[in-house]
């Protein structure tokens, strides 16, 4: 519990197919909330030289990882493009027990396995505008071939089937536009009257008229 806000910390999940624009999305958003913390997973993929173990992900073997599966240490985890990710139990339980709201930046089979333990997080998924501008987006990083390209579009397609379970969607076609309606999201939902109740009791306690 945190002791400012007197409320269990919230999830937030976010999920996209690969070229929506999630991961810049979800970097505003940290810079947006100083009370906002992003859930470090565990990868057993390479490390990108702009990327550095403890901060980006925990990097990780893949034996390790299978002993974590085997040990029940971890909350979800998936296999995304050959390679194996998941989010820790302790990293959870830890930010709902100090009342910190974590942002997991996850894909939907991940997603679909938290929403069954953890009904009180907020499910986001962030759509491209249309599979033409996604296919732009990812030649346009210039770091894949055309046959992963058109891998990651055809995922891409299986992905967006999944976005009708999710609670929001947002269609990042203008960035500002997305990053406004991210942040009314968690704004919101910081405000829903279950996550509120402990300050009407404030308000209608005997003696504090
Ligand atoms: P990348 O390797 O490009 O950083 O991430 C590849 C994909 O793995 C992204 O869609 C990302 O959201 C997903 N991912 C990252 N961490 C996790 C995790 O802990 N669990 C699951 N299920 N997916 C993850």
């Amino acid at each position: 519990m945190n002791n400012e806000t007197s409320r269990e910390g919230i999830l937030f999940v976010v999920s996209a197919p690969s070229g929506a624009g999630k991961t810049t999305l979800c970097r505003e958003l940290i810079d947006s909330f100083s009370d906002l913390r992003q859930s470090i997973s565990f990868a057993t993929r390479q490390k990108r030289e702009s990327e550095q173990d403890g901060i980006d992900y925990h990097f990780t073997d893949p034996e390790t990882f299978q002993t974590m599966i085997a040990q029940q240490q971890l909350a979800e985890w998936a296999e995304v493009h050959g390679n194996l990710y998941g989010t820790s139990l302790e990293t959870l339980n830890t930010a709902a027990g100090e009342g910190i709201d974590l942002l997991l930046d996850i894909d939907c089979q991940g997603a679909a396995q938290l929403k069954k333990n953890y009904q009180q997080g907020v499910f986001i998924f962030i759509l491209p505008p249309d599979y033409t501008e996604l296919e732009r987006r990812l030649s346009s990083r210039g770091t894949d071939d055309k046959n992963v390209i058109q891998r990651r579009l055809k995922n891409a397609e299986q992905e967006i089937v999944q976005a009708r379970w999710y609670d929001y969607l947002v269609i990042n076609d203008d960035f500002q536009s997305a990053r406004e309606k991210l942040i009314a999201i968690v704004t919101a939902e910081r405000c829903r009257s279950r996550r509120t109740a402990h300050l009407l009791d404030k308000l209608t306690a005997k003696g504090d008229k």
